[in-house]
């Protein structure tokens, strides 16, 4: 299978090499061009396990791995990982339906992916006869952080360095962090925010690339890798087939989507996914107080010269989504130039606007809506008082961006993570917020609500604490060459 940089036709790379470079030498993303040539037979998975479903639809998109060893990494990354053989199973609530994204190991969806993410790079260096060790460098608001972590750990051939923001995580994201286990894994705090530690790792890329060394290869764990966007297109199909098996559809009724969007990565799987010929109708871009999306769609102009908000659902707070430019490519026809022009006024103006044929297509599929914090956790006490579910922040963006635009037919909402993994702002949607301990806090939403409490956070407290190093903004460069000098951490 070949893909191609979204911003170049002619820079192309079979779907292994995809995975291992994890972004073109252009700097666009690499994609599939043309979906109907996989001639995909939505049909042919509504009877199958999760597993196989991802076998199937993992082998389609990544055909360069023979059938055997997709088999072998899906049966790797996800069994007995999981809570549940379903991985992702789907509720009923009330009228609607949730698609549970996070019964995984760290309880956010990003288990999904990046559990599948480390195999498909090691098999992917085995084929392409990589020697050198992969060093991952991830900067964290606190989830991908841990899902990275436990998604490489022990992994062979790759080493994992995570930073994140010194103060700016949950009391339980730092400590699933510090608390990692593995022999190649390296966890570190930095002084600043978010932006920091990512600009930080962006200039040690850079001073990477400049050494020279050829002794290692950096690599990234974010959504701009199209092995992290391929494995959250299964979930869209085994929600299908869960709606056919509880007889609440017939196979070939059109269902919507409500997707919580950050760097657009979960949403544009949705759109592969009715790219592939799964019936879908619409999909709903849910997004916080940093609605840019929310305009994008409405509008064609995509504009992030604007305030930035630091809300209660931080996973979803940004303002450059990556992955729209992977839709932009689609919706384009494949037209890699335009794109490019956009992206380059994106990064120069602060600003782009699609053409009207462009902005047309966006709207046959995508709606959008958005909520803000007050709004999010009104939602959270209206879903759990209306049906005794009681959902986390993200999620509860989704669920308010479905009541502002319901839409016709059946509608799944994708919940992101566990409502114990930001327990301080659950619990004061429930109506109390006077525990300042997290783990107290999360001990109370559970006496509330009897919801139980995930066994990966549950004994959170009690672990010894493994990384305790903090440096300074200006200090990663230096961190990650004497880490990458190092043979044995
Ligand atoms: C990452 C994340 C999102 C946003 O997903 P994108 O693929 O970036 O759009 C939403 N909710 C949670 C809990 C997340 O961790």
């Amino acid at each position: 299978m070949i893909y191609q940089s979204t911003r170049n036709n002619n820079e192309l790379v079979n779907s292994a090499e995809a995975v291992v470079k994890g972004i073109a030498d252009d700097g666009g993303l690499y994609m599939l061009s043309d979906f109907s040539k996989l001639n995909f037979d939505y049909k042919s998975v509504l009877n199958l396990t999760a597993m196989e479903t991802a076998e199937k639809i993992l082998g389609a998109l990544l055909d360069d791995f023979s059938a055997g060893q997709m088999k072998n990494m899906v049966e790797k990354a996800y069994k007995g990982r999981f809570e549940t053989d379903e991985l992702t199973p789907t509720v009923k609530v009330g009228n609607d339906f949730v698609l549970e994204l996070f019964r995984g190991p760290t309880s956010a969806f990003k288990d999904v992916a990046l559990s599948m993410l480390p195999r498909l790079m090691t098999e992917g260096r085995k084929m392409l006869s990589k020697e050198n060790d992969t060093v991952i460098l991830t900067a964290t608001s606190g989830d991908t952080g841990k899902a990275a972590l436990e998604g490489f750990h022990d992994v062979e051939g790759i080493k994992i360095i995570v930073f994140y923001p010194d103060g700016g995580v949950s009391a339980v994201q730092k400590a699933q962090m510090v608390t990692q286990e593995g022999s190649n894994v390296c966890v570190c705090a930095v002084k600043g925010n978010f932006d920091d530690a990512q600009t930080g790792v962006k200039n040690a890329f850079a001073a990477f690339k400049k050494s020279g060394i050829t002794s290692v290869q950096l690599s990234s764990a974010n959504s701009i890798n199209i092995g992290r966007l391929v494995p959250q297109v299964v979930y869209y199909f085994t929600a299908y087939s869960s709606l056919v098996k509880m007889g609440e559809i017939n196979v070939g009724d059109k269902i919507n989507f409500v997707v919580p969007t950050g760097n657009f990565g979960d949403i544009l799987a949705g759109y592969f996914a009715k790219c592939m010929g799964l019936p879908v109708n619409k999909l709903i871009c849910a997004s916080n107080a940093n609605n840019v999306l929310t305009d994008f769609i409405t509008t064609g102009l995509y504009d992030r010269r604007r305030e930035f908000f630091k809300t209660i659902s931080p996973s979803m707070d940004i303002l450059v989504s990556s992955n729209l430019e992977r839709l932009l490519y689609l919706l384009s026809d494949g037209d890699a130039e335009k794109v490019a022009t956009y992206m380059k006024d994106l990064n120069e103006k602060g600003y782009y606007k699609v053409s009207d044929d462009i902005l047309e297509k966006l709207q046959e599929t995508f709606v959008a809506a958005y909520c803000n914090d007050e709004e999010t956790l009104k939602t959270i006490k209206k879903v759990y008082d209306d049906n005794g579910y009681l959902c986390d922040t993200h999620t509860a963006v989704a669920f308010a961006a479905n009541y502002l635009k319901p839409q016709e037919g059946k509608t799944v909402i994708l919940s992101t993570a566990s409502p114990y993994k930001f327990p301080v702002a659950v619990l004061s949607a429930l109506g109390e917020d006077n525990i300042d301990n997290e783990f107290r806090v999360m001990d109370r939403i559970r006496a509330l609500t009897g919801v139980p409490i995930p066994k990966n956070l549950a004994g959170l407290e009690s672990k010894p604490v493994l990384h305790s190093c903090v440096i300074e903004k200006d200090e990663i460069t230096d961190f990650v060459m004497k880490k990458v000098a190092e043979e044995k951490w």
